[in-house]
């Protein structure tokens, strides 16, 4: 493609600007967009759409993709959480009419083999600067929110990696909003590196009784190696934080991996779950039951793949 091609391309799709970016390293970052038509209203926990073109480039070291004649001219869109930066540059809760941007935290996933594999979108993402143009979605949308929640229940979120994303956008909320029972968060990753947001998080445990929050790092030799779901099978979550899980008081918001989840399949009326345990599985044997959009209940849940 010509260059002027290209840019009629961008001209036409392209509605928002990417405005700040904080390389937390190189395959992980935060960024704000500001879309050409400004902020629409969303529920925090709730997700857009991003977009570049298959015609972009991607950054070295991505393998192989299979573009298809004529692909190479469309639009790539991929789900993304909303997140928030929680406190401002004074350290307090950011009032929401200073909020002009959407603040999102993204993993780069490359294609490391040699096999080929349809044309991913974070490669082209992590090739951006500050001030490129990209394509917003047209809403924001998902059932992933804090609706149904009471003042007087206790909230536990457990993710993993940027997964964290929508539950800082719900965690300024709840906070914002004066909630005084129990919040807890609980953040898995493979090393601490890839914990872009805990000094925020530590600085709110320090603001705010009735929060707590509980980083893991699996990879990181002085840390024992453990998941979400070993926090709640041996106790460690009630011995670090107090919060015991009663499901007659207390929503659970799970976001990330999909085998930290566990979503059980249902066939013939009864629930496979997978294995090893996920979390749902774990907490439907204590009392809780899964929510869905059809169905009240006190697990909630937003899988990434
Ligand atoms: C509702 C929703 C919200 C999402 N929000 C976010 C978000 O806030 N931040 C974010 O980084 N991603 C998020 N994702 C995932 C995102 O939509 C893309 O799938 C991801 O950025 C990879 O895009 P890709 O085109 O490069 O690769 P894809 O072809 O989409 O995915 C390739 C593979 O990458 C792996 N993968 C996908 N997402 C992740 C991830 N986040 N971390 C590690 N491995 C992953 C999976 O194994 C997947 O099969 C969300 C997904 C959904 C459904």
């Amino acid at each position: 493609m010509t260059s002027q091609e290209i840019q009629e391309l961008r001209n036409k799709y392209y509605n928002a600007t990417l405005t700040e970016l904080f390389e937390v390293q190189k395959a992980l970052w935060i960024f704000r967009v500001k879309p050409d038509k400004g902020l629409i209203p969303f529920k925090p926990g709730q997700y857009t759409t991003l977009g570049l073109g298959i015609w972009e480039k991607c950054v070295e070291g991505n393998g192989p993709e299979t573009i298809k004649p004529g692909q190479e001219k469309q639009l790539l869109r991929r789900a993304y959480s909303v997140s928030h930066p929680v406190l401002d540059k004074e350290g307090k809760l950011f009032s929401p009419e200073k909020i002009d941007f959407y603040e999102f935290y993204v993993t780069l996933v490359v294609n490391a083999s040699k096999i080929p594999t349809p044309p991913r979108l974070t490669p082209r993402v992590f090739g951006l600067k500050k001030g490129d143009r990209l394509s917003f979605g047209p809403k924001m949308t998902g059932h992933y929110n804090l609706n149904g929640l009471k003042n007087t229940d206790q909230v536990v979120f457990f993710s993993t990696g940027t997964g964290e994303a929508p539950h800082n956008a719900m965690i300024w909320e709840l906070l914002t909003k004066g909630h005084k029972n129990p919040i807890v968060s609980c953040v898995c990753t493979r090393y601490r590196a890839d914990q872009a947001y805990r000094s925020l998080h530590e600085k709110l445990e320090k603001q705010f009784n009735n929060y707590k929050v509980i980083y893991l790092a699996t990879r990181e030799k002085e840390e024992p190696k453990m998941y979400c779901q070993d926090l709640v099978v041996s106790g460690e979550l009630e011995k670090r934080t107090g919060v015991k899980l009663d499901a007659a008081k207390t929503h659970v918001y799970l976001c990330g991996n999909p085998s930290m989840i566990g979503r059980p399949e249902v066939k013939d009326g009864q629930k496979i779950y997978p294995k090893p345990a996920g979390i749902i599985e774990i907490l439907e044997k204590s009392g809780f039951t899964m929510a869905s959009p059809t169905q009240k209940g006190n697990i909630h849940f937003e899988a990434y793949w």
